[in-house]
């Protein structure tokens, strides 16, 4: 067993460490959550320097490395700037499942321009009336000639007014049983006839990503758009979500590191009663309790990831690590707020939007709930 980190992962989070230094800007980070705004020029820029999908393979536009390189960027950006990392790591959403279940044809055409900062995904799976469960989409995609015609609603899709594609969830057969043995993930174009994005706004966090609501009025795609295997879809998001849940834990993870930096800084400045807040002890253990929390989420978080490139897929351990890290960032940023005192509360001094920006790691790409029933069914499983 090695915790050590190889030459090349540790040259790869400095180069982004100092990338994100350099280029992430406090007063266009306040200007762009203000205002809604995507942070394309630092995309554009980190896409440049090989930080969007560095798991893909190179004829893929990637770089080969594993999903544990990936989400160590992830961490150093989130921790740099919450909304600007989770915005920059969500770029490529869903673009792994094309990675993995998609056609020689599919992962050129798709998943190099996403590589070179050319072009945004995203995965479309929520419906109004499904959430945690998708065992039912009531989005349909129906067989007319030589295509799929999509019809249905999806809502809460991050990039939904950005992406250049969609990954789809569809009821591809209504008449399945079990329903998700009826299902298809297809890809959709921006701007297919029958499509629109509504953004859903304004939201508590994350706002430098857009979260809209896609409607599919008769939407005609090919059947070459289909990806992976007819009516194996639900199983393919299941085993997409076991890779992309690492990333989300790698997001919570970078929050609570970057709340935790800040709260540090502020106690070693601040003076009260003639001491600074680190002088006194409650300041000591709350700042011993963060680190403590930050390091066993880390653990968990590299573990999943590190076991994924092994190719030893674990949803148990990454439902652990999505669970507990996304626990703890909400919980570090609400103390390094109170460390802050009432300037934690101000937007200027950062910790009250890593604390809004952390909440959404308890909820998408799984509840917290959900994560548990993932876990206690494989723990139910093993003693049985
Ligand atoms: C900002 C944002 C971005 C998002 N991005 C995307 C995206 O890109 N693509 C996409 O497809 N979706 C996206 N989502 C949707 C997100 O994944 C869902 O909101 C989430 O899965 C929960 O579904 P729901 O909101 O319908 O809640 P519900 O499923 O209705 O759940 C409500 C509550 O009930 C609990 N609950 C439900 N079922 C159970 C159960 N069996 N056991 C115990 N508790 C349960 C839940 O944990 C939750 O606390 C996004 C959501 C937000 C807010």
């Amino acid at each position: 067993m090695d915790f050590e980190l190889t030459a090349e992962q540790k040259d790869i989070q400095k180069t982004v460490r100092e990338f994100a230094e350099g280029e992430f800007d406090k007063e266009k980070i306040l200007e762009w959550e203000q205002t809604h705004t995507f942070p394309k020029e630092i995309w554009k820029k980190a896409a440049k320097l090989g930080f969007i999908g560095i798991h893909f393979p190179e004829e893929y536009g990637g770089q080969g490395y594993g999903i544990f390189e990936n989400i160590l960027i992830v961490e150093e950006f989130c921790r740099r700037d919450s909304g600007i990392g989770i915005a920059l790591s969500l770029v490529d959403f869903s673009s792994e499942l094309i990675l993995r279940f998609g056609t020689d044809e599919q992962k050129k055409k798709y998943l190099i321009p996403v590589a070179r900062g050319e072009s945004i995904s995203a995965g479309a799976y929520t419906e109004p009336d499904h959430g945690s469960d998708i065992t039912l989409m009531a989005t349909t995609a129906l067989k007319q000639d030589d295509s799929f015609v999509i019809n249905g609603t999806k809502t809460f899709i991050t990039n939904g007014t950005l992406a250049d594609f969609f990954v789809v969830l569809c009821q591809t057969d209504p008449n399945a049983t079990p329903s998700y043995r009826g299902q298809c993930t297809i890809l959709v174009e921006k701007g297919t006839k029958g499509l629109e994005a509504t953004e859903i706004m304004p939201k508590m966090g994350i706002r430098m990503t857009s979260t809209a609501e896609l409607s599919f009025s008769d939407v005609r795609v090919p059947l070459t758009h289909l990806i992976g295997v007819e009516n194996r879809g639900f199983y393919q998001v299941l085993e997409f979500f076991d890779e992309s849940r690492i990333e989300i834990a790698a997001q919570a993870l970078g929050i609570a590191q970057g709340a935790f930096d800040r709260a540090v800084d502020y106690a070693k400045k601040r003076i009260q009663f003639g001491r600074k807040l680190v002088d006194f002890q409650i300041t000591q253990h709350k700042l011993a309790d963060m680190a403590t929390k930050i390091e066993t989420a880390r653990l968990l978080t590299y573990k999943a990831a590190w076991n994924y490139d092994q190719k030893r897929i674990d949803p148990k351990l990454t439902s652990m690590a999505k669970m507990f890290a996304g626990k703890i960032a909400v919980e570090v940023a609400d103390e390094a707020i109170q460390i802050l005192g009432g300037y934690g509360y101000i937007t200027e001094y950062e910790v009250e939007r890593f604390y809004r920006d952390a909440k959404i790691t308890e909820i998408y790409e799984g509840t917290k709930e959900i994560q548990k029933n993932t876990i206690a069914s494989a723990l139910i499983g093993k003693l049985k």
